[in-house]
């Protein structure tokens, strides 16, 4: 969005309302270089724009939600689920096509620490548990409507220094009521045969917890979206896709957003409007509020990630979702960005590889993951692909019987930006200044562990209802 620039002009662009409106705007917006661009395979190809609104026009809600991620999707939907309030969702381009896309889709909790997040991790656990019930309870098999599968997971460590982590995260998941145990190794042969973690640093060291996977790439989103367009008939609910919101519309005399304007339309909105854009999200605030009275910086920035799939190897089938010790300090380091002020960053200290794998619904093997902060593009990287294979290799011996380069027809990759918080925190609330304008996003790698727990939190502030966890951490002032 580095070409933006920002014009503000008084103008009454809605004949029907009396008060002056402020056109807070995006000029030039049409550059897509910052927008969602997909790579590699198409994806969504099953996830439709239906009931997409293709007028020119002029309507309004009570909340209009900005950003169609599993952030913008599931606050759309308590929104729907828990009040009478009507609802529009607005994309820039269609739903899941940012980092909720790219996603590994596991509901990871085994390598959360007590800390700020620690509540809203197991608030949203608890209620993406009570959503999955909630879908047996209809007769239906949450593994084919939402890829739910509870597969537990495996936290491994290969080195000493790994132990006193490892013993401390069993101490905090027991003592969060989470079952969490240590395996021996003829315990951990049993669950996962494929797992090798040798004894180059001494005795080998692996926690499992229970965790869950979800296909939320297609599934959980269909459902999503499904649920949501059932309030459609109602006139309760409409999706404007392909619609990058360009300006914010302010009321003359208090101040307050009045309007969200699109591309294509003004959505006027009633009690709020939603940022949930994800990595864009620092970049769209700016420049939406640039050169307006009010100074607020979201910080956040797009780190890239990227998966290997694997389609169809039999050979080769996961129980749990395995993560590296490391990935901790992986997820947590701050690297830096190549867009330094102080002039190119070595590549090394841009990226880093860390063991993540899973076995997908679909029986695809899943790889993982590596960080870079490379800016917004999309491109593959190749050599980190390699890096990921060889990294997985160092768990799992028999992959490295296979090549790489073999199994290209099998291949997938799929890269996402992640929406990335220097501080490691998600930013849920109220835009300083602008108490009816709500953000939601910074979730790096944990957006679909967090998501529905941020919705209720996003919902309980905009309702003026008691909060079910401490949001004081996600505050928007001085991150
Ligand atoms: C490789 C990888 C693996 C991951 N694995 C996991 C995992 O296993 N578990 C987990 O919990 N998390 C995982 N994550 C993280 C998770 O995917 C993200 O935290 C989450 O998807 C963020 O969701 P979001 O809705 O905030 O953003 P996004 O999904 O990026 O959605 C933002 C949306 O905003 C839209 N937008 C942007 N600008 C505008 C505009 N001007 N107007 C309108 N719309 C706009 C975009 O088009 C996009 O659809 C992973 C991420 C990656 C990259």
């Amino acid at each position: 969005m580095a070409a933006m620039s920002l014009r503000i002009s008084a103008q009454n662009s809605n004949p029907s309302t009396s008060n002056l409106l402020y056109r807070t705007s995006l000029n030039n917006y049409s550059s897509r270089a910052t927008f969602p661009v997909k790579t590699g395979r198409k994806r969504f190809d099953s996830i439709r724009a239906s009931g997409l609104n293709t007028s020119t026009s002029t309507a309004a809600f009570d909340v209009v939600v900005v950003g169609a991620g599993i952030i913008g999707l599931t606050i759309a939907r308590q929104f729907l689920q828990e009040s009478d309030l009507s609802v529009a969702v607005v994309d820039a381009a269609v739903p899941c096509s940012g980092a909720t896309g790219a996603g590994q889709g596991y509901i990871w909790l085994i390598h959360k620490a007590r800390g700020d997040k620690w509540e809203l991790a197991v608030r949203s656990r608890q209620l993406w548990e009570t959503f999955a019930e909630s879908i047996q309870d209809e007769g239906m098999n949450p593994l084919d409507v939402l890829g739910w599968k509870k597969t537990g997971s495996l936290l491994v460590g290969k080195t000493p220094a790994s132990s006193i982590m490892l013993k401390e995260k069993v101490r905090q998941l027991s003592e969060a009521g989470i079952k969490a145990e240590f395996l021996s190794s003829k315990e951990l042969l049993v669950e996962e045969p494929a797992l090798v973690l040798g004894k180059e640093g001494g005795q080998p060291l692996f926690l499992m917890t229970i965790n869950w996977m979800l296909n939320v790439r297609l599934r959980t989103l269909r459902r999503f979206l499904r649920a949501n367009r059932r309030f459609a008939t109602e006139g309760r609910y409409k999706e404007y896709y392909y619609e990058p919101v360009t300006c914010l519309l302010r009321s003359g005399s208090s101040g307050e957003v009045q309007a969200v304007q699109t591309s294509k339309n003004t959505l006027y909105s009633k009690k709020a409007v939603v940022i949930a854009t994800g990595c864009w999200t620092g970049s769209l605030v700016q420049g939406l509020l640039r050169d307006s009275d009010i100074q607020v910086a979201v910080p956040v920035q797009p780190r890239k990630g990227h998966l290997l799939v694997l389609e169809n190897l039999n050979t080769f089938q996961l129980n749990h979702g395995l993560m590296e010790v490391g990935y901790v300090n992986h997820q947590a380091a701050k690297l830096q960005s190549t867009f330094s002020d102080s002039g190119p960053v070595n590549h090394a200290e841009t990226s880093s590889v860390s063991m993540t794998a899973t076995t997908d619904a679909s029986g695809n093997l899943v790889l993982g993951s590596s960080r870079q902060l490379v800016g917004f593009s999309t491109d593959i990287d190749e050599s980190i692909i390699n890096r990921i294979w060889e990294r997985a290799g160092e768990f799992f011996p028999t992959l490295r019987e296979l090549s790489l380069s073999d199994l290209s027809k099998s291949r997938e990759v799929r890269i996402g930006l992640r929406p990335y918080m220097p501080d490691g925190k998600p930013v849920i609330g109220p835009v300083p200044r602008l108490s009816n304008v709500f953000v939601a996003a910074g979730h790096e790698g944990e957006g679909l562990a967090l998501a529905l727990g941020t919705a209720e939190t996003v919902v309980d502030m905009v309702l003026g209802n008691p909060g079910k966890v401490d949001c004081s951490p996600f505050a928007l002032e001085g991150r």
